[in-house]
């Protein structure tokens, strides 16, 4: 087989289509009149990435200020893109933080931190006791559960998000390459880099945007000091509850403390049912026992061995 080299030149490239090197490819190819393309490795959408899924949960009910500021102002982005193209993004169906009230941050925050943050913002929240809690939605919480509902939260409906940024950003004139990856970075000169992918091909561009999620290190370690990154593998299924409880599931995360011994990271979510005819609830697990936590996907095993 003989193997063709092709070159290409671009004033930004972007390594990554998950939803976050989408959204940069639609937002530049928006803004300015700039030559821009997109390398993905696998396929877009792509089962194996962070972004893969229906929904995705917003919020502005973090212990964390500045994530809570940041939520707000891109909340407005996500109306002003519903708006332009007509569609439906964002569903407002409020969430709820319930479980034990102990005031340490864990990787989603806490019940007192959010609670803190919320009443210093005056951002509108109910507090409820394990009663209401128990009264209002068809969960079982232990005596000592505290809850938050913020109204104003929801989720995104992240798929069609993707699509939507895909789409437009190749309308826009964005040249998106599935099956590329990016096999080496060499910055030549502080405007020019040269990406080289497996597929024997070379990219020179003035400026690249590296939205690798968690590959990233793959690509930074041969050029500049790696990120500390810790990687997870994230666990979630679709369950399928009584017709009479149907309506009634809330968007929900659930904070305990960790049982390291029954390997039990005491966090979890789930969003409400929006398929009334299967009755499917999703509810993921946020937590993932040391020994699967890698620092670079090429150590990443998605399973515990067996034996
Ligand atoms: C189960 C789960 C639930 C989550 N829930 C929420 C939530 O409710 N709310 C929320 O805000 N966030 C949530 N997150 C986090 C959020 O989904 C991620 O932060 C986001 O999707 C990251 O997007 P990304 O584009 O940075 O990375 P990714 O989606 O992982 O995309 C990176 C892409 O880069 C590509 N790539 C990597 N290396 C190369 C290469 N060398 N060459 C070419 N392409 C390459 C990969 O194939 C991949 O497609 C959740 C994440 C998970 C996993």
């Amino acid at each position: 087989m003989v193997e063709t080299t092709a070159y290409f030149n671009a004033d930004v490239v972007i390594i990554g289509g998950g939803i976050a090197g989408l959204a940069t490819a639609y937002y530049l190819s928006q803004k300015q009149n700039l030559q821009i393309i997109l390398l993905e490795k696998d396929s877009i959408p792509n089962p194996n990435n962070s972004s893969y899924g229906d929904e995705r949960m917003y919020r502005r009910m973090y212990s964390n200020e500045y994530l809570s500021e940041l939520q707000e102002e891109s909340l407005k982005e996500w109306k002003t893109l519903e708006t332009q193209h007509d569609c439906q993004l964002l569903r407002q169906n409020g969430l709820l933080f319930y479980g034990e009230a102990w005031d340490e941050e864990t990787i989603e925050g806490s019940i007192p931190g959010a609670r803190r943050v919320m009443e210093k913002k005056g951002i509108p929240f109910e507090a409820l006791n394990a009663e209401q809690l128990q009264e209002r939605w068809p969960m079982r919480p232990k005596p000592d559960f505290v809850g938050l509902f913020e109204s104003t939260a929801g989720m995104v409906w992240s798929a069609q998000a993707i699509e939507l940024f895909r789409s437009q950003a190749e309308t826009n004139g964005v040249s998106i390459r599935t099956g590329e990856e990016t096999v080496s970075l060499n910055v030549i000169s502080s405007d020019s880099v040269e990406i080289k992918t497996r597929s024997g091909n070379t990219f020179l561009a003035n400026q690249v945007v590296l939205t690798a999620g968690a590959w990233t290190n793959d690509l930074l370690s041969s050029f500049t000091t790696p990120l500390n990154l810790e990687i997870w593998p994230m666990l979630w299924g679709h369950y399928r509850v009584e017709e009479t409880l149907r309506d009634r599931f809330p968007q929900w995360f659930c904070f305990q403390q960790e049982k390291p011994d029954s390997n039990d990271g005491g966090l979890y979510y789930g969003f409400p049912c929006h398929t009334p005819e299967t009755s499917l609830i999703k509810v993921g697990i946020d937590w993932c026992p040391p020994e699967l936590r890698t620092k670079t996907m090429s150590t990443f095993v998605r399973e515990p061995n067996s034996e």
